[in-house]
């Protein structure tokens, strides 16, 4: 048991008065408990207009959730300012003819009007079907699905990784197809917002090429709690996007556009003083704790949040979701991509800041699972890139190239102790990239493996093939594909292999968009490195 799991078993057994966890419990203050209460709650229009969502399940339970939000882009959300109970319940069956839990949560006007129940006692590898009840009104119903028994036989498991779902520029098909995916859960990368303003509706370029936002941001960039809000607000009305919330549970990290652009622990890309950029970092977390089924252990405290994590699926697989925003070191080189330099190559400098290192080497070093999957947000291969206009190889300074003497230490780690069976995911590059991750300079075989999914529309359509990048990087040998269109990578984990789909859509600026495997690339158990599927 780890200390997250320690500490959450503990609360557990507080919540639950000491005893058995047999009664699922609710992270919520008390209704009985409220002096200003709202008793009477009747809703104009209606009030579930952000969907439901469930989260971070264990062997015993997840988070459900869901926010009030009448009016999604008015202020408050067009909620009362006062403190709602909301009915959940939890069944057995998609009728609901089992409960299994049931119970009242308040939805506070600090949090905008958000729930999370956390419920702990329901029965593992098995799915449960979850909504909320408010104001004589009824939520859709959403699907969740808690783990298997540590160490419990588990011979498949299947899950979407996708990310990076900029609301101006496609369609969310690709959410619309996972949510019709057989998926145990979904792991988000991040840029679940951005943080950019309306941009107008005018033609522009994107990449070289015209490109017509589909649909537009509310207001200027934003920077105030309110602001968050409604951007949440704004990018969860999309009923793809619900879609793919309620048919599985989802595990959810963030990157960079939650907060800002490249930003790194205490600075953003802009220069703002660090005491000045805390305000708006606070208001960040707070907004996207509201808006994520997250556990309470993930609510910000002083504007962190704790984030980096683990899950148990069995005897199958362990995965780490890491936190490669809020501890890493400022980016080298001023933030500049470009050639290896003395700043990307300093001991100094962190990724994942001492802390999360020695808890992800630990949970490596002692994970008994047969697989090992980091989950994380940026490119862990070293990619070389070539100039346009020819010149020096550069590197990107937001990824794992930026961090170059943490990536050796991640490598050197797994490599050292004989680990020849962890993968990683991760995204943020608005592209499909796959391949094999090799130490510093290429030397030596693959220490493990990487699929990078592609965005859910950042970048829009996309060029395909037809991708003046490919000559750029067309020296990196450990990249076995890479394509420029929008999807997610679906992964079928079993006992021998590890397999990764990539899924491509032929557009996103129209609607249904035709879905279609661009690749599909396997490890094998205990031998790093990806083959053709
Ligand atoms: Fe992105
Ligand atoms: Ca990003």
């Amino acid at each position: 048991m780890n200390d997250f799991n320690r500490r959450r078993l503990l609360a557990g057994l507080l919540a639950a008065g000491g005893g058995a966890l047999a009664t699922p419990h609710v992270f919520a203050q008390d209704a009985a408990q409220r002096r200003n209460l709202l008793e009477t709650m009747t809703f104009a229009v209606p009030s579930f207009q952000l969907g439901v969502a469930s989260g971070d399940p264990s062997a015993d339970g997840f988070v459900i959730w869901t926010r009030l939000a009448p009016e999604p882009l008015q202020p408050g959300g067009g909620m009362v300012m006062a403190p709602v109970e909301v009915r959940w319940e939890v069944a057995e069956d998609a009728a609901f003819r089992t409960i299994a839990a049931s119970g009242t949560a308040v939805a506070h006007p600090e949090l905008a009007h958000s729930v999370h129940v956390e419920l702990a006692g329901l029965r593992p590898d098995r799915p449960y079907w979850y909504r909320f009840r408010c104001g004589g009104e009824r939520s859709l119903a959403g699907r969740a699905q808690t783990l298997p028994q540590a160490g419990a036989r588990k011979d498949r498991l299947r899950f979407a990784a996708a990310g990076c779902q900029h609301y101006e520029e496609g369609h969310y098909t690709a959410w619309r197809r996972i949510a019709e995916e057989p998926v145990d859960f979904v792991y988000h990368y991040g840029d679940y917002i951005y943080e950019g303003r309306d941009t107008g509706s005018a033609t522009r370029l994107m990449n070289g090429r015209p490109f017509t936002p589909m649909r537009q941001h509310v207001g200027q960039e934003i920077y105030s709690l309110d602001d968050y809000r409604r951007r949440y607000a704004l990018y969860k009305g999309d009923p793809d996007l619900q879609a793919a919330h309620a048919a599985a549970p989802w595990f959810v990290s963030f990157d960079d556009h939650e907060v800002d652009n490249n930003w790194a622990a205490g600075l953003d890309q802009d220069g703002s003083p660090p005491e000045v950029f805390a305000f708006r970092r606070a208001a960040a977390m707070q907004a996207w704790y509201e808006h994520m089924p997250v556990r309470r252990s993930s609510m910000p405290v002083g504007g962190s949040v704790q984030m980096f994590r683990r899950a148990t699926f069995g005897d199958l697989m362990d995965m780490h979701v890491l936190d490669t925003r809020q501890y890493r070191s400022p980016l080298g080189n001023g933030g500049r991509n470009g050639p290896m330099n003395d700043d990307f190559l300093s001991p100094q400098r962190t990724m994942l800041g001492d802390r999360q290192e020695e808890w992800l080497f630990t949970g490596l070093a002692q994970g008994t699972a047969r697989w090992q999957l980091i989950a994380q947000q940026v490119m862990l291969m070293q990619l070389a890139v070539q100039p346009a206009g020819g010149g020096e190889m550069t590197y990107s300074a937001d990824q794992w190239s930026g961090y170059l003497h943490g990536r050796e230490r991640l490598l050197n780690h797994i490599a050292d102790r004989g680990l020849t069976n962890v993968m990683t995911v991760s995204g943020d590059a608005h592209r499909h990239f796959a391949g094999d991750v090799l130490r510093n300079g290429g030397e030596g075989p693959p220490v493990t493996a990487e699929f990078l999914a592609t965005s859910i529309t950042s970048g829009s359509d996309g060029v395909g093939l037809d991708d003046p990048y490919h000559r750029s990087v067309a020296g990196n040998e450990c990249l076995k594909a890479i394509i420029d269109r929008r999807g997610y990578v679906l992964c079928d984990v079993g006992r021998d292999t590890f397999r990764g789909e990539l899924k491509v859509l032929d557009q996103v600026m129209r609607p249904d968009g035709e879905l279609s495997t661009f690749a599909t690339l396997v490890a094998e158990h205990g031998r790093p490195g990806l083959q053709r599927g």
